[in-house]
């Protein structure tokens, strides 16, 4: 029988996409809401720091979908659209026209937004960061001037648009308050290999300092370090970070805590109300905790797990975290997660950049990162669910078996 009910989805991103398709694939014949703020159907934002602001691929290789398939499918894409409203005793959302549209279920893929960096000159112009495709844009056009690059924060914007920009031939320097880049995420050991890429394909690295100010007369001219250094710059880009886009959560009285906090279903602390993507802080069955994955591979999946739950599909969300990058002529995938560990060990040549990186905690692998090495995504993934103790001189053998080490721990 056809249902008469509304889906509402807060956020056309990959998350809110994909949910959008899932309601539709799982059955539901109900009427679906897409609110997006940008003027653009939804897209993944991986090649945004890659192959789209290298001027390599376009919009169409980025979008999730075809631009006929909102239509085809039925679900009203509102775009430019912003939700301002949350009332979750009149289940209805609130746009910034004042539009109220009711709903059944509503899903929050609102994501997150890039940390302003806040010294003196933060907003002269010049000063860019990346979130959007309009950002990319931006951006593309300022690299094609081959200006002084200025990248400030070594994480995953940072060490992407400094390599992309070194391969449109821009002179880069990159400021990383950490004393290496995607320190945090990968520890020193790895963090060391992606700081010898970047010195060696000719970026300027100024770690473990942090930002006094922009200066410049009108623009960004210069960026003053707090060691003393002056980096010229004609083009500043900042990539310290995202904060999650709680706003209208928390003014609806959701539960937040380092996002909208959801169960292992992907449900809030209101149970007609979900939670998918970047602001989603995910109770993970497998890690007994929450988990906010600001990465695309949870936008991807979460999307149609909060979809079959809305659908009232029981559906539990314990995928391995996973995520990748491309940095010059190294590409990688990370699998698992590592808040803590107490051992990296390196099967390959790390030197070569053709290798495997694998983060242990009590003798069991917690992560891995496979650099340059492609076909062994399937026996990483089986080596961290069987989470039992590890051979660690197996493991460093690349003549050892991973199938046979994911199977016995020998
Ligand atoms: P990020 O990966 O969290 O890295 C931010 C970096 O900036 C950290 O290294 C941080 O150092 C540093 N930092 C913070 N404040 C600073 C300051 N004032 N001066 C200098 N450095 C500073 O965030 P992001 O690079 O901005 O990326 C945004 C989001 O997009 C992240 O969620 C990221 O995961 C995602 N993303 C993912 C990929 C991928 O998966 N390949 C690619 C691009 C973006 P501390 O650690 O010391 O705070």
């Amino acid at each position: 029988m056809p249902t008469s009910q509304t889906f509402v989805i807060v956020g056309a991103s990959l998350a809110g996409a994909k949910a959008a398709e899932t309601l539709r694939s799982e059955g539901f014949d109900g009427r679906i809401v897409l609110i997006g703020e940008e003027p653009v159907r939804p897209y993944e934002r991986p090649p945004l720091s890659k192959d789209y602001l290298r001027g390599e691929t376009g919009f169409d290789d980025a979008a999730v979908h075809p631009a006929a398939f909102y239509e085809q499918h039925t679900i009203e894409l509102r775009h430019p659209a912003l939700a301002t409203g949350l009332d979750i005793e009149e289940r209805q959302v609130t746009l910034s026209s004042g539009e109220r549209i009711g709903y059944d279920r509503l899903l929050l893929a609102t994501g997150s937004t890039p940390r302003r960096l806040s010294v003196p000159g933060a907003d002269l112009p010049g000063v860019r960061y990346l979130r959007t495709v309009a950002d990319s844009d931006a951006l593309r056009q300022a690299l094609a001037a081959t200006p002084q690059v200025v990248v400030i924060g070594g994480g995953w914007i940072g060490a992407e648009v400094a390599a992309s920009a070194r391969a449109l031939g821009a002179p880069v320097a990159l400021v990383e308050q950490a004393s290496l880049p995607l320190e945090r995420v990968l520890g020193p050991e790895v963090g060391t290999i992606y700081r010898d890429l970047h010195a060696g394909h000719g970026v300027d690295l100024h770690l473990g300092v942090g930002v006094e100010a922009i200066a410049g007369s009108g623009a960004a001219e210069a960026v003053r370090l707090t060691d003393g250094t002056t980096l010229p710059a004609q083009l500043v880009v900042v990539g310290i970070g995202i904060v999650p886009r709680v706003e209208l959560a928390l003014a609806a009285g959701l539960r937040i805590a380092d996002g909208v906090a959801v169960d292992e279903h992907l449900q809030t602390s209101d149970p007609n109300i979900f939670a998918a993507g970047d602001v989603a802080s995910a109770f993970h069955p497998r890690y007994g905790s929450p988990i906010r994955l600001e990465h695309w591979s949870a936008a991807l999946n979460q999307g149609p797990v909060a979809a079959r739950n809305m659908l009232g599909v029981t559906t539990v969300y314990d995928r391995t975290p996973y995520f990748f990058s491309d940095q010059y002529d190294l590409g990688m995938e990370y699998r698992g997660w590592a808040p803590v560990f107490d051992r990296v060990l390196f099967r390959g040549d790390p030197a070569g950049h053709e290798f495997i990186a694998f983060w242990l905690r009590d003798a069991r692998v917690v992560a891995a990162m496979n650099a340059n090495v492609w076909d062994a995504g399937d026996a990483i993934e089986a080596l961290l669910l069987a989470e039992h103790h590890v051979d660690a001189a197996r493991l460093a053998d690349p003549d050892a078996d991973l199938t046979e080490l994911a199977e016995s721990g020998r």
